[in-house]
């Protein structure tokens, strides 16, 4: 349940209602923004009557929810978020394109493809140092070696770096090494790690489970909002249908829903999204027109030896191609790139 204060109620008041929410034992999330100021009452539903709150001055409005997310709900946040990466913000009028290879492989690999990602006008380096691999006996990543590279590159290039946290254990290693920690797929409900991420102030980059539905996109995202890191950036990825021309299906009416019901910011991913090369531009053009914020996209300099994902991983004059036809698409949804 949301309570929209009157714009003129003194504190007083509005201290009477928090007081009563929390003699009844439930929790308040509050956001006041320049116009609005909003008290969302959380708890178990069975104790919220909305009625009580309609007899206070200072409540010119109950909101009931349907949604079982609050935070992550436009209704509780009515502006759209911005996340702020050291220079970079995502959620603007400006798109971010996050690129680079999925593993890193060796300092030559990802320094060589930072330097031609930033030079094609990327904002963000990717590059999986922990790899969620299907097969065991595939390439699992370099580790914590990885990370240093994928660090080392980023300051060699100025570019923020994004990379997937796969375990609780490495938590601490990527809060101080890593600038948005990347959630993948398979770990969208991993409901542990979300809410030990909800724990820091890192941004987190939550990519759509296989099999998920938005709204339990939008639960996952809850988890880590409610745990107070408000820096959440949702990303489509592709989700399993009976389709299997492209390894995944790019649900791209996702990001109009998402911009909906959400304040958040969404990204889309159309390596992961097609598991094609040559399909990642007009999925990412299309993402571009549909509204997302920016996108992800794998990026290799020689994809036939890549060590995972080398089908859909763009060569850097592919990228470059991409990057110059983005910026009429962009322009034409008022955006910038
Ligand atoms: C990735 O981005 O490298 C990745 C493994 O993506 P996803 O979790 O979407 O499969
Ligand atoms: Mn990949």
């Amino acid at each position: 349940m949301l309570l929209i204060i009157n714009r003129n109620a003194i504190d007083s008041d509005i201290n009477i209602i928090k007081d009563k929410i929390i003699n009844l034992g439930l929790e308040i999330y509050e956001n006041k923004g320049f116009n609005y100021h909003i008290i969302g009452v959380v708890g178990d539903k069975n104790n919220i009557d909305s009625v009580e709150f309609n007899k206070y001055k200072a409540v010119e409005k109950v909101v009931l929810i349907q949604e079982p997310y609050m935070k992550a709900n436009r209704l509780f946040h009515p502006e759209n978020t911005e996340i702020k990466v050291n220079d970079k913000i995502i959620g603007s009028k400006k798109i971010n394109i996050i690129a680079g290879p999925c593993s890193v492989e060796s300092e030559e690999q990802v320094v060589s493809i930072a330097k031609s990602v930033k030079k094609s006008g990327a904002s963000f380096l990717r590059g999986g140092a922990f790899k969620p691999r299907s097969s065991p006996y595939s390439f699992q990543g370099l580790g914590i070696e990885g990370l240093k590279l994928l660090k080392y590159a980023g300051k060699l290039t100025g570019l923020p770096i994004v990379s997937e946290l796969t375990s609780i254990k490495f938590l601490d290693d990527f809060v101080d090494n890593v600038d948005v920690i990347q959630v993948g797929a398979r770990n969208m409900q991993n409901f542990e790690l979300l809410k030990e991420l909800g724990k820091t102030k890192t941004p987190i980059l939550l990519k759509r489970g296989l099999s998920s539905t938005i709204e339990d996109l939008l639960m996952s995202a809850e988890y880590i909002l409610s745990e107070g890191n408000e820096n959440v950036i949702l990303c489509e990825r592709g989700i399993r249908t009976f389709e299997d021309y492209t390894r995944n299906t790019l649900d791209l009416s996702a990001i109009p829903i998402i911009k909906k019901l959400s304040h958040l910011p969404i990204i889309v991913d159309p390596s992961h999204g097609t598991g094609l090369w040559w399909l990642v531009e007009p999925m990412a053009l299309a993402a571009i027109a549909a509204g997302a914020d920016g996108l992800m996209i794998e990026v290799h300099n020689n994809p036939d030896e890549a060590m995972s994902d080398g089908g859909q991983s763009m060569l850097p004059e592919k990228f470059q191609h991409l990057m110059n036809n983005l910026k009429p698409i962009s322009n034409a949804v008022d955006k910038e790139i």
